[in-house]
C-alpha cells in the first residue's frame, strides 16, 4: 500500500509543545501489534519544542539545517545533516533549529501501551535556547 503525501496534509506543531513556527508530516503510524512512528518536522529559525521525554526514547536524524537539542543538566550539542541522536527512555530534552536556519530532521519513536510516544513539559525559555 502506498501512502500519499496528497492524503496526508501538514500539521502546524501545537503552541503548547513547540516555540515558533514547526510543521510536522507524519511518516509511519504505527498500526497494532507495531508500535514504532516517525515524523518529518520543519523548524523554522529559532523553533523548538518544548522540554520532553518519550517513554520509550526517540532517534532523530537531520536531514537539513543546523540542529540545537539538549538533554537536561548538560549543555547545549549541535547536529549537522547526516548526524542522528538517540534520547533515552524518559530522559528530558529539547530539539531545534538554530536561531537563523531552518531545521528539518526525521524524528522515530515507539509508542507505549496507552499509545502514548511523549510527554511534554515547559517551554524551553529565550534563555535556556540561548545557552544562558
Ligand atoms: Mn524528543
Amino acid at each position: 500500500m502506498i501512502s500519499r503525501s496528497s492524503d496526508k496534509p501538514t500539521v502546524v506543531g501545537p503552541s503548547d509543545w513547540f516555540t515558533g513556527a514547526v510543521y510536522i508530516d507524519q511518516v509511519a503510524t504505527p498500526q497494532a501489534p507495531a508500535r514504532a512512528g516517525a515524523a518529518l518536522v520543519h523548524f523554522t529559525p529559532g523553533a523548538r519544542t518544548a522540554w520532553h521525554t518519550h517513554p520509550l526514547g526517540q532517534t532523530i536524524h537531520v536531514i537539513e539545517g543546523i540542529c540545537r537539542c539538549q538533554r537536561e543538566g548538560a549543555q547545549i550539542e549541535t547536529l549537522l545533516p547526516g548526524d542522528s541522536t538517540y534520547f533515552e527512555p524518559g530522559e528530558n530534552h529539547w530539539h531545534g533549529a538554530s536561531a537563523e536556519r531552518l531545521m528539518v530532521h526525521i524524528a522515530v519513536h515507539e509508542h507505549d501501551a496507552s499509545g502514548s510516544a511523549v510527554a511534554w513539559g515547559r517551554h524551553v525559555s529565550d534563555a535556556e535556547y540561548a545557552g544562558e
